[in-house]
């Protein structure tokens, strides 16, 4: 369905595609507004489906279901990557889906999505096609001996990924992947990582919050800090470019992510783009006027921008289960004795190591003593004083 001329105004029911805690907080976001919530693919009980008028708890490859669905949304938007896009297919020829399928089909795919990218003319990491033991050891060598393999789909936050250097035995490696097809990527010597998350809207407009600079522990999201000094404003201005780059050819109305690797000489090559709101974009919630889930509200309903300027620095610190394992009374008590943190919890029961159950946000003027604070307050939450 051609979408452009449609505004979906408050009262309108805005169907989201997943029912972990970015629909969640989407729908925290919506539902302010006025607006009506219905999840699809996971149960009432999901961190989103807590908060939503209605859930679907079918498969996305339920097409019956996704039709039945359709009937009761205005537009639908999505949370994460991993959906059929043949979903999104049977859905377009019923209701409005933002973003459309063609980004969702490149970032579930890395090689399609380097691929892309290249073609656009933006910076990533050499990578290689890899479709053998033989070819992988090639791929090291070319490589000056480090590399990591990963697997083109469903790899997140590390997962299906190896590290392989001149010595690994790499018919082992490959054999554990146990694929016909992945990805080689030259290991790249960074000096940080950061990330922004853009919006483009019905009339062709974006808008681009600060970016984020991001500490990862075992290749999993820890600490974002923005705005922070060690990003300068070319990296700024090179990150917002590339960010309009791909949203305009992808052809985006919704709000994406790009995470970069900076080199030594201050280069952005990017990582991943992710066709929704990111873990790193969490603290706009706090920290700016209109949240990353509003800007999806507003970029999906055809409503104008919102304010993405930064109102207060911010750190966001992520709460996994190894963080919250021991947690008490007391520990909570203390953490919202600080006025300035600000405490985001999922919904989530089951309480295990790795799985993000939820966040801290902490406000203030000076990034290094907030980030200070937050990580002495999550310790004590651990039981770690
Ligand atoms: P990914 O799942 O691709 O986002 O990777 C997770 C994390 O692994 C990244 O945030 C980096 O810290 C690290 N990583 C991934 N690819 C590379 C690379 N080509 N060079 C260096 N580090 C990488």
């Amino acid at each position: 369905m051609s979408s452009k001329k449609y505004v979906f105004a408050p009262g309108a029911t805005i169907g989201m595609l997943g029912g972990g805690q970015l629909g969640r907080m989407f729908a925290i976001a919506a539902r302010q507004c006025g607006y009506g919530v219905q999840i699809f693919g996971d149960p009432q009980d999901s961190p989103a489906g807590q908060v939503s008028d209605r859930a679907w708890p079918s498969s996305f490859t339920d097409h019956d279901a996704l039709r039945q669905f359709a009937k009761h949304v205005d537009v639908v938007t999505y949370e994460q990557e991993n959906i059929p896009v043949a979903t999104v297919e049977t859905l377009l020829q019923h209701v409005p889906v933002f973003p459309g399928p063609e980004l969702l089909k490149a970032s579930q795919h890395r090689l399609l999505e380097k691929n892309s990218l290249r073609k656009i003319g933006i910076p990533t990491a050499d990578f290689l096609k890899v479709n053998s033991a033989e070819e992988l050891k090639q791929g090291v060598t070319a490589f000056g001996g480090d590399a990591i393999l990963k697997t083109v789909t469903l790899g997140y936050d590390g997962k299906g990924q190896a590290r392989v250097c001149g010595e690994s035995d790499c018919e082992a490696v490959w054999k554990s992947f146990n694929v016909s097809e992945a990805i080689l990527e030259k290991v790249v010597d960074f000096s940080c990582e950061l990330s922004i998350v853009a919006s483009r809207f019905a009339d062709g407009s974006c808008s681009f919050f600060a970016p984020v600079l991001n500490h990862h522990e075992n290749h999993i999201l820890d600490v974002s800090i923005s705005p922070s000094p060690l990003i300068s404003d070319r990296q700024t201005q090179d990150a917002q470019q590339i960010a309009r780059a791909i949203l305009e050819h992808f052809d985006v109305i919704g709000v994406l992510c790009v995470e970069f690797f900076a080199t030594p000489s201050g280069t952005l090559l990017v990582n991943e783009i992710a066709p929704r709101p990111h873990n790193s974009g969490h603290l706009t919630i706090n920290a700016c006027r209109s949240s990353q889930f509003e800007q999806q509200l507003r970029a999906v309903c055809g409503l104008a921008t919102g304010d993405v300027s930064v109102q207060t620095p911010a750190v966001m610190l992520n709460l996994l289960g190894n963080h919250l394992q021991n947690q008490s009374p007391e520990a909570w008590q203390r953490v919202f004795a600080h006025p300035e943190i600000h405490v985001h919890l999922y919904g989530k029961s089951e309480i295990r190591p790795g799985r993000k159950l939820g966040h801290l946000t902490v406000t203030g003027d000076d990034v290094a003593v907030i980030e200070r604070l937050g990580r002495q307050v999550r310790r004590e939450l651990m039981g770690a004083m």
